[in-house]
């Protein structure tokens, strides 16, 4: 029997599928395969909130291809074994796949190809999830970008990708193969405790529930996206994080479906929002380049100078860390946004970079305690991003915050929430608060706390940290650090 197999991963849809067209082109029988191996992808193996979106993401592909007249093999175990368990069935087989990011999943396939392909197996590789038309660009010395503005112009400037779409295929062969397969539910991705109901009312995993929402943020946001795009107390942003690191929608659909909605390619538009988004996906190419030549920097920082920086140990960073990733430090924003990440897998970047830069400046935290935290709870955790996130809050990665820049959370809540919607909806004990005091209630008289219910240290923590105290102490950490540097860098590193 001939027969080409489609092993998918995280480009969980069937429209803009390169490695789906390329099989079907190659061979009138698929066999679609999903093989669950997470650790194979150590370190960053999935954590339990993007197990609940793979599980529903797996289900609506599964879904999908059964409307079509196939279905998705599932199978756990280890990649290599069981591809060629599968290709043994096969007369001359081919493997088709599309690309991951990751370094650990690039080593694993680096591997499998080498392997399948000295016992007769050959391995299509197919690269779906880039925006960029030349992923090896190189600055005029000839060495990697390291720094995001210069690497989005010569992006831009070399053009993006001009692959067109596919759309998804009407109907598929049915499955060439009989015998036992898992079922999506053997895999055992969903939670034993049902903590998942916020997850469960804000998301629809899955090809549909992302185009729905991407033409949500076409038809609403993306022209306010400028103005909005900053408020955490506002629906501004697309929220298509999780979709993207899911593969269930490609960049370029995305890229298509605006240049779709304004009627022209969006080098010829200078509508507000339209550049400012394209800009944010941007950085999410920059992440995937970076880690692609760098990719020890998933774990270490990537700015070297950092590997002797002296992190806070011991048992006041650990009681620090809890109390940070259970919302419970006494700093509204900060508290806010890891209860938004706790109750709704997903945090807005505004935030983000807050809780990062308390974790990291304030209480001196290593930044990879965070980026774990994150991995496990966010749903739409993805190692170049978080990675990218993290050192550039952390002050140690290509292009990023310099250390000595510390976000004032009390500041950045008045100015980015400053109707305290968003406090407010996150730490209701806050609610009764006056506008005034909401961001920092440690500044509010006894009476006006106690009139808003609230004794400071009962209802609400105290703050862990004092702001303008942890601030100098990072500054005199940094400055000490700077001494010890035997580089002895400028302020800009
Ligand atoms: P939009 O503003 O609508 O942007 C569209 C898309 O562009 C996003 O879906 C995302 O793919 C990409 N994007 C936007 N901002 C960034 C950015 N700063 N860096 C890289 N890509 C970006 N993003 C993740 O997808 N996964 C993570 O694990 C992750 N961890 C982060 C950790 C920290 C400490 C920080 C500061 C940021 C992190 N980000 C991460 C980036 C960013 O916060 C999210 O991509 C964004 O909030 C997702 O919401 P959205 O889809 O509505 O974004």
């Amino acid at each position: 029997m001939k027969a080409a197999i489609l092993w998918f991963r995280r480009d969980l849809r069937l429209t803009d599928n390169p490695a789906l067209q390329a099989a079907l082109k190659q061979s009138p029988k698929l066999i679609p395969v999903y093989i669950h191996a997470p650790l194979e992808e150590a370190p960053w193996t999935p954590g339990a909130a993007s197990n609940w979106w793979l599980h529903h993401s797996l289900s609506s592909l599964d879904n999908d291809l059964r409307k079509r007249g196939s279905r998705l093999v599932i199978e756990r175990g280890e990649s290599l074994a069981t591809l060629l368990n599968i290709a043994q069935h096969i007369d001359d087989p081919h493997l088709f796949w599309n690309q991951l990011p990751e370094p650990a999943c690039q080593q694993r396939d680096h591997q499998i190809r080498q392997q399948l392909t000295n016992v007769g197996i050959t391995c299509h590789e197919c690269n779906t999830n880039r925006l960029m038309g030349d992923p090896q660009m190189m600055n005029l010395s000839g060495n990697p970008y390291r720094v995001f503005t210069p690497f989005w112009r010569a992006t831009l400037k070399r053009g993006l990708s001009d692959r067109r779409l596919s759309p998804a295929p009407k109907s598929l062969p049915s499955l060439p193969i009989k015998g036992h397969t898992l079922s999506i539910k053997d895999l055992q991705l969903l939670p034993k405790i049902p903590w998942d109901k916020g997850f469960r009312d804000g998301w629809k995993p899955g090809e549909q529930g992302a185009l729905k929402q991407f033409k949500h943020f076409i038809n609403n946001s993306i022209e306010s996206y400028t103005d909005r795009r900053d408020r955490p107390d506002q629906e501004g942003t697309s929220r298509l994080s999780p979709h993207l690191h899911f593969g269930e929608i490609s960049p370029m659909q995305i890229l298509r479906g605006i240049e779709a909605r304004l009627e022209g390619p969006i080098s010829n538009q200078d509508r507000v929002g339209v550049s400012d988004y394209l800009r944010q996906l941007g950085w999410r190419e920059f992440a995937i380049y970076l880690l692609e030549f760098f990719p020890e920097t998933d774990q270490r920082p990537f700015n070297q100078q950092f590997n002797n920086f002296q992190w806070l140990q011991g048992d006041q960073s650990k009681e620090w860390l809890t109390l940070w990733q259970q919302g419970m430090t006494g700093i509204p924003i900060v508290d806010a946004g890891m209860r938004e990440l706790w109750h709704t897998g997903w945090m807005h970047n505004r935030v983000r970079m807050i809780v990062a830069s308390l974790l990291t400046k304030n209480m001196g935290i290593h930044w990879l305690e965070g980026a774990r935290w994150f991995w496990k709870t966010l749903l739409d955790a993805d190692c170049p991003n978080n990675t990218l996130g993290w050192q550039w809050s952390a002050g140690c990665g290509a292009d990023a915050a310099p250390y000595f820049r510390i976000f004032n959370p009390v500041h950045q809540g008045k100015r980015f929430d400053p109707r305290g919607d968003y406090l407010r909806r996150w730490i209701p004990e806050l609610a009764q608060l006056s506008d005034k005091h909401l961001n920092a209630p440690w500044e509010a008289g006894h009476a006006e706390l106690a009139k808003a219910g609230i004794h400071l240290g009962k209802e609400y923590p105290k703050p862990i940290v004092d702001l303008t105290h942890s601030r100098k102490i990072a500054l005199l950490r940094w400055t000490e650090f700077k001494s010890t540097r035997k580089d002895k860098p400028h302020e800009s590193d």
